[in-house]
Order: C-alpha cells, then sequence, then structure tokens
C-alpha cells in the first residue's frame, strides 16, 4: 500500500511511499481509509517539534470501512463505517480504562505519533476502540469527529455547558469553530475570540453562528464585559495556548466559574494564580477526548444539531500531502482532509 510517513526524527524526513500492508492481529480490525484530517499536530510532527516514534504513518483523524476483522472480534462486519478513538495501546484493564478514560492510560501509544496512523491506504485499530458512523453522515464528515470530540469533551463535559449560559471560546481554529457548534447546540450564548491574523476564521465562526465575534485588542475586556453585562461568563474553552489567552481566561471567568483549557502552551506560562484562588475558578484541562465524548460528538452529527462540513475547506488527494500540509500551515484551510 502507500503511506505518508515519518521515516526518521529531524524536521521533514516525510515521504509518500510504499509500506507494508498491515495484518489485523487478535482483537484488531482492519479498516479502508475513506478520509483523513490534517491536524496542527501533523505540522508540529512535520518540523519535528511534537515527540513521534519513528518510522511512522502520520494521521489521527480519519474515517473509514472494516474491510478484515482479527480472530476474537464480534459486533463488526466488513463493509461497516466506522471512526476509532485515538487510544491504541491502552492497556483496558487500569482504572482510567474500565471507566470510560483510556485517552488518558499510561499505556496508551497515541495513534499516529507513537503508533501507525491512517495517511495510508489501510490501517489497523482495536476493535474497541471503533465508534459506528451514523447513516446519513459522509466519511467526510465522520473524519472531523476526533476533533469534534475534542470539541464536545470540552464544552459539554469537562466545561458543562448549558442552555442560556455564556461562553467564552478563545482561539478559532478547527476545534475552536466545533467548539462554537457544540455549545450552540447545547442552547449557549457563545462569543469567539482570535488575533488579526485569523481573520479568515473568525468570519468563519459568524457564519457557524457565534454570537459575538472579538480580534483581541486593548479594549476586548470592556467590550466582552458589555455583552449581556447583567450575568457572569459560566465557561471559558481555552484553546490557544499563548500566554494572553490562559491570562485572559482567568481574568474574564466569572466567580465560581470554570475554564475548559484544552491549548498547549510548549512553555511555562506566567498565570495570575492568585486572582484564579480569589474568584474560585474551576480550572478543569481537557486532554483529548473521552469514549463519552465520542458518542455525543456522533450523536451531535446524527441528529443534524452539528454540521461540520463547511469547517472542510480543502481535500487532496493522499499523494498531494505536501501541498495540503502546506494549506494547513498558511491557514488557507480550516479542516483539510487527505483522500486516499
Ligand atoms: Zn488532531
Ligand atoms: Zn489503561
Amino acid at each position: 500500500m502507500k503511506a505518508v510517513v515519518k521515516l526518521e526524527k529531524g524536521a521533514s524526513k516525510i515521504e509518500y511511499r510504499e509500506w507494508e500492508k498491515p495484518v489485523p492481529g487478535p482483537g484488531q480490525v482492519l479498516l479502508k481509509v475513506k478520509a483523513v484530517g490534517i491536524c496542527g499536530t501533523d505540522i508540529h510532527i512535520l518540523h519535528d517539534r511534537f515527540p513521534t516514534t519513528p518510522p511512522l504513518i502520520l494521521g489521527h483523524e480519519f474515517s473509514g470501512e472494516v474491510a478484515a476483522i482479527g480472530s476474537g472480534v464480534s459486533g463488526w462486519k466488513i463493509g461497516d463505517r466506522v471512526v476509532a478513538e485515538n487510544i491504541t495501546g491502552a492497556c483496558g484493564s487500569c482504572d482510567l480504562c474500565r471507566t470510560g478514560h483510556a485517552h488518558l492510560c499510561p499505556q496508551k501509544k497515541a495513534y499516529g505519533s507513537r503508533s501507525h496512523g491512517a495517511m495510508a491506504d489501510w490501517t489497523v485499530m482495536p476493535a474497541h476502540a471503533l465508534h459506528r458512523i451514523p447513516d446519513g453522515v459522509s466519511h467526510e464528515e465522520a473524519a472531523v469527529v476526533e476533533p469534534l470530540a475534542i470539541a464536545t469533551h470540552a464544552v459539554l463535559q469537562r466545561g458543562n455547558v448549558r442552555l442560556d449560559q455564556k461562553v467564552v471560546i478563545i482561539g478559532p481554529g478547527p476545534i475552536g469553530l466545533l467548539a462554537i457548534l457544540v455549545a450552540k447546540s447545547a442552547g449557549a450564548n457563545v462569543a469567539m475570540v482570535g488575533t488579526s491574523e485569523d481573520n479568515a476564521r473568525l468570519a468563519k465562526a459568524r457564519e457557524l453562528g457565534a454570537d459575538l465575534v472579538l480580534e483581541a485588542g486593548p479594549n476586548i475586556s470592556s467590550l466582552l464585559n458589555s455583552w449581556k453585562p447583567d450575568r457572569a461568563i459560566h465557561c471559558v474553552v481555552e484553546l490557544s495556548g499563548s500566554s494572553s489567552g490562559i491570562q485572559h481566561a482567568i481574568q474574564w471567568v466569572g466567580r465560581g466559574q470554570c475554564i475548559a483549557a484544552v491549548g498547549l502552551a510548549g512553555k511555562e506560562v506566567l498565570v495570575p494564580w492568585d486572582e484564579a484562588v480569589v474568584k474560585g475558578v474551576d480550572i478543569r484541562f481537557c486532554f483529548s477526548s473521552s469514549y463519552q465524548a465520542w458518542e455525543q460528538a456522533l450523536a451531535l452529527l446524527a441528529s443534524r444539531q452539528v454540521s461540520p462540513a463547511s469547517i472542510i475547506t480543502h481535500r487532496f488527494p493522499l499523494p498531494q500531502w505536501r501541498e495540503a500540509f502546506d494549506a494547513v500551515e498558511k491557514k488557507e484551510a480550516i479542516k483539510c482532509l487527505l483522500i486516499p
């Protein structure tokens, strides 16, 4: 088969090349990859700014079709349309795995960074990672379930966002835009905050139904305060990982309310700690996404409460992976899919 492979450590070192077609072992299924999204993480891997274990097939946001079934697998048949949680290697027996938090299992070997991913014609996954794609949801939309599950995990589970609440999302990347859709589906009022570099994405935020869209600037705090001034901000979803985003999240959030912190900073960050303590802020860190978040993300797609199709702006055949990565890196694309 053909695959996009990081061959060794170092910047670039990625090639579209022939690779051995995987064979499903016990408890595994072979999947025909239908669509695979490019994530910011993949760009970091391209530049060797993210830990990987090469040689490695990239790609962790994908949809596929069951093509072969390993021994001991039940409940799946050839042709089933599926997505898969990013929990390759999770042990299945620790407290975290047994309580629906396999994404935090210390044994996990993240798919597409520490185990082979989906930028290939075929991939294998443990059967216990699979979720069925609902009828009426396309393979392209299903390829966005992984980032949608991260948004669902942050907004609904960790952020506990509910009807009529006031929610601020910092960072209009694909997960931030999906977070708008999830928060709106819960009936919340949503403000999106970006920077002057995010013009196209802020326009998309408006199109997706954000009630208030703001570019960070000197009077941003007063603009947010004058938005529905009779009530506090219930939840800030912090996706930027920037120092100013993290500091603003603590300044803006209401007393006793919640920050869902998703963005990685890549460095140590100075935090207004005392302000967070005195306000009794509930800072809830969000890593990856839980089993339940995947089920909720799929339910939102099935019910059409969330339609992510409009954030899929670019598609390339898999051999043109380099052009596709460029479109993502230059922020021309919001979500870019590769089609094997
Ligand atoms: Zn991703
Ligand atoms: Zn485990």
